[in-house]
């Protein structure tokens, strides 16, 4: 085993970076071939179809047959002069990752030969099984049947040989069992919310599109190290391992030079990803060793998110062919910094027009206030709850981890923003009523707003929600997330407060208020009641946990109790209101959550008493036997000095039998949580009982690893997980 690991190893120091499959020309002469874009649509549809589903595309007209028809044998025609001899609906089950099950174009033409078939009905709908994915307790009541069904707003594209035609994913009743049906709902909720708000500014906007820019951190580790460590393997995360004398304290690393490996690997994800339609722009070192990130430029939610999740696969694929293996899991190593990805999110008019920029004119100014302040409102009124969206097995190591975001939400909005709002709130009266945008900021001393809010935000990076000068940041979403999750929720709750917002104004305005005066006093009383989410320091600090409960914030951090805010009434109605998650979706997608948590936590703990069992002690006993024989040998002789010798073995012995012990309990308290039958309750058992347990026997494991001979052990170690490449 141990000769596996220097050959291992060995291997890994050798391997050179791959050539790359990428040509020699411009991303601007590759880019989007290998969907149906624009363009596409443009060619290979008739022009009374390609209006028609434009009409569709944006206005959410409704497909007859025979337009689904006529695209159908477009895409058709597209997908095999690029190569393609198969069709799949492409889908984002609950289980995280995507979908999809092939069907060949190719179908018997009743006289012994085959032709090429692909009907607006395949594209429109299909009825995969959704009996083997998660549905929580929708599988119980209703039917087991699941359609999915086309989403026109999102291009279809080739990967491989085989077109993939984006779609949600529903029960046989509608129930939602994916996340992009929740996701283009929320769109809508906020769209409709948003809009009727835009009037009072601007009587011409017609709609408002959510816009999500990504940034996915990611770890890379040479295959064959991998294959070596069952617990990166199975779970995603080293489960044991001595920290490396170097990690990431000399802060090398970041925006360092990118090893000739990596960026052998980079290029061709990149090539792969701008073919794709994929915008990716950014790419650099993160803060730990073999650590990197990938960013493109913000597009539509909708189309950002399917990118992001094409963009999850496409990593695992190439990093195969370059000898290296991806890992998404928010925590792979202990002692050293995780991986997330940034939520960059907007709202933008289809006049053009960013809500979230600060703009040239008092009334856009107002307009931005108004959105902004909705924003905040939001967030401080469902802080657990978007806690909740980006919770899990995997994340839960890395938020409150003392990096990256603690587990408590709240918004940095920078010195600027917060002395706007703190005037804005301290002025009363009619005085609110000259106190128009221009104002604030003539009388704050600022010159115009734009160039400084860039200046000035985004220096607070232990934020998890901060203000980014035309964006908001939620930073506490996992690596491995769909980014979905956050989005639904972000949405629905600024839909649901742009809501009461207008609610509240138009009230006044019947009362006879004047329109702005009416904005004003809604903006100053929702800026005094969400007060308590805007925290612009360190938010790492044990005195920002005290300070945070004191203010009323969700400071729970156990992963199975902090999924109940999915389920608290104020939720249920947001959710019902908005027409974004019905109560029974919302109990079924919860339950899948705790199932999700538990069987992580069940598999992580079956890998570790097998690491521990059959890797370690064997290992430890071995070594263990060589010291006993050496002391016993030394005894024959007589006249040597066995002490050191014979503490070492009492060490090994310590930690040995306390390995053995930790596993034992740990099987125990596994068959007590699986006797529970409540998911809710399992869960929680699995937290309190079984997870807390891994922490002491890895402590004794990684002391063994510090004693152990080096030449014996069988794992890689973190030095050469993380600095080998
Ligand atoms: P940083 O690492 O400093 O946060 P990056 O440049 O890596 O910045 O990433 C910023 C991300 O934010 C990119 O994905 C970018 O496209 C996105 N972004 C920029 N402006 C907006 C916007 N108005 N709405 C949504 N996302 C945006
Ligand atoms: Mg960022």
């Amino acid at each position: 085993m141990s000769l596996l690991r220097f050959k291992m190893v060995d291997a890994a120091i050798n391997h050179t970076a791959v050539e790359v499959k990428a040509p020699k020309n411009r991303p601007s002469e590759y880019f989007g071939e290998q969907v149906f874009g624009h363009d596409q649509m443009r060619r290979y549809l008739s022009k009374a179809d390609y209006r028609a589903l434009m009409e569709t595309m944006e206005h959410g007209r409704p497909l007859t047959r025979e337009l689904a028809d006529g695209i159908a044998a477009g895409m058709k025609q597209w997908a095999l002069e690029h190569g393609a001899d198969h069709y799949t609906h492409w889908f984002q089950p609950l289980t995280g990752g995507t979908a999809e099950k092939h069907d060949s174009f190719a179908e018997p033409d009743g006289r012994g030969g085959v032709l090429e078939e692909f009907s607006g009905k395949l594209l429109v709908q299909q009825e995969p099984d959704a009996s083997s994915f998660p549905s929580g307790g929708i599988r119980n009541t209703f039917e087991a049947r699941g359609y999915s069904a086309w989403d026109p707003t999102s291009p279809a594209f080739i990967v491989d040989t085989t077109l993939c035609i984006p779609t949600i994913f529903i029960a046989y009743t509608g129930e939602a069992l994916d996340y992009k049906t929740p996701l283009l709902r929320s769109l809508e909720a906020v769209d409709q919310a948003a809009t009727a708000v835009c009037h009072y500014f601007d009587k011409s906007i017609e709609r408002v599109f959510t816009y999500l820019g990504w940034e996915q951190e990611y770890f890379l580790v040479d295959e064959g190290l991998w294959a070596l460590r069952p617990d990166l393997m199975l779970t995603g995360r080293t489960l044991i391992g001595h920290e490396s004398a170097k990690n990431q304290q000399l802060e090398d690393h970041y925006f360092g030079a990118i090893p000739a490996r990596v960026m052998a690997f980079m290029r061709e994800l990149e090539y792969e990803s701008l073919k794709l339609g994929i915008p990716v722009k950014t790419r650099h070192n993160e803060v730990a060793p073999n650590q990197f990130e990938l960013a493109p430029v913000f597009e539509r939610a909708n189309q950002a998110n399917d990118h992001n999740q094409l963009l999850m696969t496409l990593m695992e694929k190439i990093a195969r062919r370059h000898h290296f293996r991806v890992l998404l899991h928010e925590k792979p190593f202990k002692g050293i910094n995780g991986s997330g990805k940034h939520n960059n999110w907007s709202l933008g008019t289809d006049t053009g027009v960013n809500l979230f920029s600060p703009g040239k004119g008092a009334s856009e100014n107002l307009q931005f206030v108004t959105f902004l302040i909705n924003a905040i409102s939001a967030v401080h009124r469902n802080n657990g709850l978007l806690k909740a969206a980006v919770m899990s097995a995997t994340n839960a190591h890395r938020l409150g981890a003392g990096e990256a975001p603690p587990a408590i939400i709240s918004t940095f909005l920078g010195e600027q923003l917060t002395a706007v709002l703190d005037k804005l709130e301290k002025s009363h009266g009619d005085s609110a009523i000259r106190f128009d945008a221009k104002n604030i900021f003539r009388m704050s001393g600022i010159a115009p707003i734009p160039s400084l809010l860039r200046d000035n935000t985004d220096r607070n990076r232990t934020s998890p929600f901060a203000f980014t000068g035309n964006r908001f940041e939620f930073r506490a979403v996992g690596a491995s997330d769909n980014c979905a999750e956050a989005m639904i929720i972000l949405n629905t709750a600024m839909a649901y407060e742009l809501r009461r917002f207008k609610e509240a104004v138009d009230e006044k305005i019947e009362a006879g208020m004047k329109k702005e005066k009416a904005i004003y006093e809604e903006l100053r009383r929702m800026i005094r009641e969400s007060k308590p989410i805007r925290f612009d320091g360190n938010g790492y600090s044990e005195a920002w946990r005290e300070e945070a409960a004191r203010r009323g914030l969700d400071c729970e951090s156990s992963t199975p109790l902090v999924f109940d805010r999915y389920l608290d009434p104020l939720t249920l109605e947001i959710f019902s209101e908005m027409g974004v998650l019905s109560p029974v979706e919302l109990e079924a997608r919860t339950e899948v959550k705790w199932e999700t948590y538990t069987k992580k936590v069940q598999i992580e703990g079956r890998v570790l008493g097998d690491i521990a069992m059959n890797h370690i002690l064997p290992i430890a006993s071995k070594y263990e036997a060589m010291l006993l024989d050496k002391v016993y040998k030394m005894q024959q002789i007589g006249g040597l000095d066995a002490g050191p010798d014979i503490d070492l073995i009492k060490r090994i012995q310590h930690h040995a039998s306390a390995i053995q012990e930790g596993v034992s309990e740990l099987i125990e308290a596994r068959k007590e949580a699986n006797r529970i039958e409540n998911v809710r309750l399992k869960a929680i058992a699995y937290h309190d009982n079984v997870a807390s347990l891994f922490d002491e026997i890895r402590r004794h494991v990684d002391k063994l690893e510090e004693i152990v001979d080096d030449q014996m052990w069988p794992l890689p170690k973190y030095r050469e997980l993380l600095f080998l490449r």
